[in-house]
């Protein structure tokens, strides 16, 4: 399916690491539980989600901001230590790894 400017019909929502508005079913719903950062791809977790592109880009800018505390109004400190290794799992069993640090020779 090729990607159009126009935005389609249905729920919108912003990609915390991209801040680009995409349709909410191209975006992974994330909730914070407990100081953990879990994906919630079936979207049914109560609280409060953050929606991020299945995408390592996206990631890594969300990673490094580290919106968490603030986007998803956790009960936690906002210093708290956010564990996104729960996150980062599934994303690399959705998302093929790509290792930026390693250019591709030939
Ligand atoms: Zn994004």
């Amino acid at each position: 399916m090729p990607r159009s400017t126009d935005l389609p019909h249905g729920p919108v929502r912003t990609c915390v690491g991209c801040r680009k508005r995409d349709a909410q079913e191209n975006l992974l719903r994330i909730v914070l539980s407990e100081a953990r950062l879990q994906p919630d791809p079936n979207r049914r977790a109560p609280g409060r989600g953050a929606y991020l592109h299945l995408d390592w880009g996206c990631w890594t800018r969300a990673e490094r901001r580290r919106p968490w505390t603030r986007v998803l109004r956790s009960t936690s400190p906002v210093n708290v230590h956010v564990d996104t290794a729960m996150l980062r799992t599934y994303l690399a069993t959705r998302v093929p790894r790509t290792d930026t640090s390693v250019a591709a020779s030939g």
